[in-house]
């Protein structure tokens, strides 16, 4: 685990040590690709274990069910492309859903400063 240390000023606002927090940065873009590559071994291998729990009957009929609706409220999801990743998002609630492997695409190929442009976007702020 990484201890991010802080120094507390005068007036008790908390700042961050900047040396500490460049370090960190640093570490995190260096080893982000191998993160995200590792986490999507993972997430093929979970998948591959539920599909030999499950028939191919029973897949299809959950799929049926559930299609293209929200996980929380039931309602019809819509899909939206974004910068190249597609967001499907929920046509009363609002909130949104992205499959396996998206966010991997997105974050592996924007840079910091476009990451938080498309979260704006997404957000819709
Ligand atoms: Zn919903």
């Amino acid at each position: 685990m990484i201890s991010r240390p802080s120094v507390h000023s005068r007036d008790g606002e908390v700042a961050v040590d900047e040396r500490s927090r460049k370090r960190e940065d640093d570490w995190f873009l260096q080893n982000e690709k191998k993160l995200l590559e590792e986490a999507r071994k993972a997430r093929e291998k979970r998948e591959a274990e539920r599909r030999a729990r499950e028939t191919e009957e029973e897949r299809g009929k959950l799929k049926k069910l559930h299609w293209m609706k929200c996980p929380k409220c039931g309602h019809d999801l819509k899909t939206e492309a974004l910068e190249g990743v597609e967001v499907d998002r929920c046509t009363f609630c609002e909130g949104f859903f992205v499959d396996a492997g998206e966010l991997d695409v997105l974050f592996l190929k924007k840079g910091v400063g476009q990451r938080q442009s498309f979260m704006r976007r997404l957000l819709g702020i």
